[in-house]
C-alpha cells in the first residue's frame, strides 16, 4: 500500500494535466513501514523530464537525481517511489518503464489522462512481476 493522502493525490493529477501532452515525473519522499509493507509519502519531488521524446517516455537527469538524494537525506526521508504520467495511455507500466525499474520496494505510481476522469494506479514490481497496490487517499 502507498499512503498518499488527498492533497498529494490531487497534486499529482494537476501536475500531470499541466504537463500534458508530455509525461511528468518525479520521486516520492517519505518512510517505508516494513511491518505492514506501507510506503508513506511525505513529499513529492518533481523532476524535469529530459527524454528526447517526452510525450511517450520519461527520463531523469543525473544532476537532479543527485539533488533529490541530497534533499531527501537532509530531511531524514527516503526515496520510496517514482511517479510519472501517461497522457495518452492507460495507468499501467509500459515495456519501456519496465526496463528502468530497479527497486521492488518502491511504489511506481502512474497517472493516466486517457479517460475523462484521470486514473491513478500504483504498482510494486519485482523483475517482470507487476502487482498493483492500494493507494490510500
Ligand atoms: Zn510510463
Amino acid at each position: 500500500m502507498i499512503v498518499l493522502g488527498e492533497v498529494f493525490f490531487q497534486e499529482l493529477i494537476n501536475y500531470a494535466k499541466l504537463h500534458s501532452p508530455k509525461e511528468c515525473c518525479g520521486y516520492f519522499f517519505g518512510f517505508r513501514d516494513t511491518s505492514n509493507n506501507q510506503n508513506i509519502v511525505k513529499q513529492i519531488f518533481k523532476m524535469n523530464n529530459i527524454h528526447e521524446n517526452p510525450k511517450d517516455f520519461f527520463m531523469f537527469s543525473p544532476q537532479e537525481q543527485l539533488d533529490a538524494l541530497i534533499k531527501c537525506k537532509k530531511e531524514n526521508l527516503e526515496i520510496i517511489g517514482i511517479f510519472h504520467s501517461h497522457p495518452h495511455s492507460k495507468a499501467y507500466p509500459s515495456n519501456e518503464d519496465m526496463k528502468y525499474i530497479y527497486d521492488h520496494r518502491h511504489s511506481y505510481t502512474i497517472i493516466s489522462l486517457l479517460e475523462k476522469i484521470p486514473q491513478v494506479k500504483s504498482f510494486r514490481i519485482k523483475e517482470t512481476e507487476i502487482c498493483e497496490e492500494t493507494i490510500k487517499i
